[in-house]
């Protein structure tokens, strides 16, 4: 079951780009989105089990200049929708425009919401009443592992990114699990489920 005595939900975090959509390097438009393989099917096995789908996703590209936030809006838009036309859905999409040596003065600071700082999932926690103890990351950087470390959560290490030493990294960035894809992290997931 997915509920805690106390009342409190579960979620799987997920970061967007080379684990949800393809990551493309900067994506600017809409026509550019690209889900990868199994992907619809992960977030129903997810949502089936009673888990919350939540992205979180670091887009400096705002605070560069390279999209305006209205932009990032109308992909996002564009992203659920393609989801649910697969027959899946995502519960919410949280994002990062910051970025300290951005152009938008707007956007370049130091926040506590790009990741490796986990503001996103600690946001997300209140604003979804989230038990962070028994909920996921799952992402394709070293980055995506130490925010969920940070926010207390379980995570996922997808290796279909860019190569990483995985022993190579500290403490803090070691994942739980080290996958191929969300499909097989959702699998494990709902299959180790209490
Ligand atoms: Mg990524
Ligand atoms: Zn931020």
């Amino acid at each position: 079951m997915t509920l805690n005595v106390d009342g409190k939900r579960r979620a799987v975090f997920l970061d967007r780009d080379d684990t949800v959509n393809r990551d493309v390097s900067y994506l600017r438009s809409a026509d550019q989105l690209e889900l990868l393989p199994g992907v619809i099917e992960a977030l129903q096995l997810l949502g089936d089990a009673g888990f919350l789908r939540i992205i979180v996703t670091n887009q400096s590209a705002v605070a560069r200049g390279i999209i305006t936030i209205e932009k990032l809006g109308e992909i996002h838009e564009a992203l659920v929708a393609m989801i649910r036309n697969g027959g899946a859905d995502i519960d919410a999409i949280y994002f990062c425009p910051h970025f300290l040596e951005g152009s938008i003065d707007e956007y370049t600071i130091k926040c506590d919401c790009r990741k490796p700082m986990p503001g996103m999932l600690l946001r997300a926690a209140e604003e979804f009443n989230i038990d962070l103890r028994r909920s996921f990351m799952v992402g394709d950087r070293p980055a995506d592992i130490e925010a969920g470390k940070r926010a207390g959560c379980s995570c996922f290490f997808i290796t279909s990114g860019i190569d990483t030493d995985l022993a190579g990294l500290p403490p803090g960035q070691q994942p739980d699990f080290v996958v191929d894809s969300l499909l097989a992290a959702a699998k494990i997931i709902t299959d180790t489920d209490d």
